[in-house]
């Protein structure tokens, strides 16, 4: 059996070896190694892919979500709420800015931020939202785009995880995740659901104006060559990166369908488990499976996690500490107890191995371990 790991990009590699080599190849014959035409050629096929107007590639995730916050002329003491059960990077642009970052609690359920909890959590100062859509599913945005309209607040997708999925919205109509609010943000890290080979990331917007900042400020706040119009940050992706990801783009839905079917076959092995609870998926979304993730109930996950990684199953937490207890953000507003479906979540999650070259052997060795295992943690 070929080893277990969290994501193989090697056998994921092996498969498109000839096209990415062929295209990384043509980037040094050409050595047009920043803002080349393989980068103008991936921005064209991801709008296209995405049904957006502007995609604006970038240096990372991270940076897409500080450009997007740069843009929208916050002023310090702004407040801009994040939920609290979330990779860091989410609050750290809003921190870095000298904006407030507000943190929510999160639906226990779905992972994804809790649309009473935003309620509660808008004051005058609140001047953004900033949904991450966890794991690859949408958050609620129909009900996110409507408190938005009502307290006039911009709304900051975090689709870094989530990039391919689709939001389904009440008449019917699907969005790409991360098109959905005023602007979306993604990152293309190798382990991302299209990930390059190196750091990389995009802005997504259907705001002339808002793209037209964006990228002005992505490139030192530059818009006629050596005139800068406001203060910008060096943030692009490279032209090797882009051939990798013009690569991959169109087969990202069978990468995505390849998640689902290994999801679909953990669901299935692990129905009858008394000590789990299995991801739920929301009716107005559908799920790129960036990770699979289980609650287990009353089982020692440290126990259970050195069983696994004895025969051979790696298995991660996202994420031990929910934002507001991370030393970095201890703040007078937040205490241990403030936020308890994260703080829950925080100590229950488990993520198990998730990625497109899952093979049936694989799967069941990884399921039939996971079962006996957990039985005697
Ligand atoms: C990966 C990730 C980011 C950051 O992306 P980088 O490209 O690593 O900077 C931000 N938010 C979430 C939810 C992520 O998963």
């Amino acid at each position: 059996m070929k080893k277990i790991q969290m994501v193989d990009l090697f056998s994921q590699y092996q498969k498109i070896k000839n096209e990415v080599d062929a295209g990384i190849q043509e980037v040094l014959n050409t050595t047009t190694f920043i803002k080349g035409g393989k980068v103008n050629e991936f921005q064209a096929n991801l709008e296209k892919y995405l049904g957006v107007k502007h995609v604006i590639p970038v240096g990372n995730g991270t940076d897409a979500l500080q450009i997007a916050l740069m843009a929208l002329d916050l002023k310090p003491g702004d407040e801009v709420i994040t939920p609290t059960f979330t990779f860091i990077a989410t609050a750290e642009v809003v921190a870095l800015l000298g904006l407030t970052p507000v943190v929510v609690d999160v639906d226990f359920d779905t992972f994804n931020i809790d649309i009473e909890a935003v309620k509660r959590a808008i004051t005058p100062k609140t001047k953004a939202i900033v949904p991450v859509h966890l794991f690859g599913q949408n958050a609620d945005m129909e009900a996110i785009l409507e408190l938005a309209r009502e307290h006039n607040l911009f709304v900051v997708e975090d689709a870094c995880q989530s990039i391919g999925s689709e939001y389904i919205f009440k008449n019917g109509k699907t969005v790409k995740s991360g098109c959905i609010g005023d602007i979306g943000c993604t990152s293309f890290f190798p382990s991302k659901n299209l990930g390059c080979y190196g750091d990389g990331g995009a802005i997504f917007t259907n705001n002339d104006e808002l793209a037209a900042k964006m990228s002005a400020i992505a490139n030192h706040g530059m818009v006629v060559r050596y005139y800068h119009d406001m203060v910008g940050v060096n943030s692009r992706l490279d032209s090797i990166q882009a051939a990798v990801l013009d690569v991959k783009l169109p087969l990202l839905d069978s990468y995505i369908k390849a998640r689902q079917k290994a999801a679909t076959a953990y669901n299935a092995a692990f129905a009858d488990c008394k000590k789990m609870i299995l991801p739920v998926v929301s009716a107005f979304t559908t799920h790129a499976y960036h990770q699979y993730t289980i609650k287990l109930v009353d089982v020692n996950r440290d126990k259970l996690r050195q069983i696994l990684a004895d025969k051979g199953i790696p298995a991660m937490i996202y994420y031990p500490v929910p934002l507001h207890l991370q030393k970095a953000y201890q703040d007078s507003r937040y205490k241990a107890g403030d936020f308890p479906v994260a703080e829950k979540l925080a100590a229950c999650v488990l993520s198990l191995p998730m990625h497109t070259e899952l093979d049936d052997e694989q799967m069941a060795y990884i399921t039939e371990n996971v079962l006996s295992a957990i039985e005697v943690c």
